[in-house]
């Protein structure tokens, strides 16, 4: 069953390009209501925490350096259909292949610094909004 929420981190490429309130503003003007919203800083301990699923990737280790080199914004959206349309939102992995107009496209300069996470199961979304988040965080 859809939760009609999603979980998203804006990725510390773009928190260091100064992107952070153009993608908010992208979030809400495509109808993404916020749940719980915080600026925080995840260490290597965290990020390979919370990358564990792709421990066996090549990319892994340069990932969880990447993900801990600077401050994220971690979010909880909440939309219908929220992982279908957020996944459309943000576009592809790799920002050369985004389409026009999606976050990745317009703010993401590589495949591993791609701007912005976005959750791809209900239950992924579940998972990685409750390693953020209390009950008492979400509004
Ligand atoms: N990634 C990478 N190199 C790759 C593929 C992925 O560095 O060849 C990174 C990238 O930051 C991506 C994350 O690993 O967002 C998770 O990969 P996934 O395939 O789940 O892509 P996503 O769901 O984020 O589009």
């Amino acid at each position: 069953m859809s939760t009609n929420r999603t979980f998203t981190m804006i990725k510390p490429d773009a928190v260091a390009n100064g992107h952070i309130g153009s993608i908010i503003n992208d979030f809400t003007n495509a109808g993404f209501k916020i749940i719980a919203l915080k600026y925080t800083k995840l260490t290597d301990e965290t990020a390979g925490q919370f990358y564990a699923v792709h421990a066996e990737r090549p990319f892994y280790k340069d990932l969880v350096s990447f993900m801990s080199s600077g401050p994220i914004v971690a979010a909880i959206l909440e939309k219908d259909n929220a992982i279908e349309d957020f996944r459309k939102l943000i576009g592809a992995t790799n920002p050369a292949e985004a389409a026009e107009g999606t976050i990745r496209q317009k703010y993401a300069k590589s495949i591993d610094a791609n701007a912005v996470h976005g959750s791809d199961s209900d239950e992924n979304a579940e998972i990685e909004g409750n390693f953020f988040f209390k009950a008492d965080e979400r509004f």
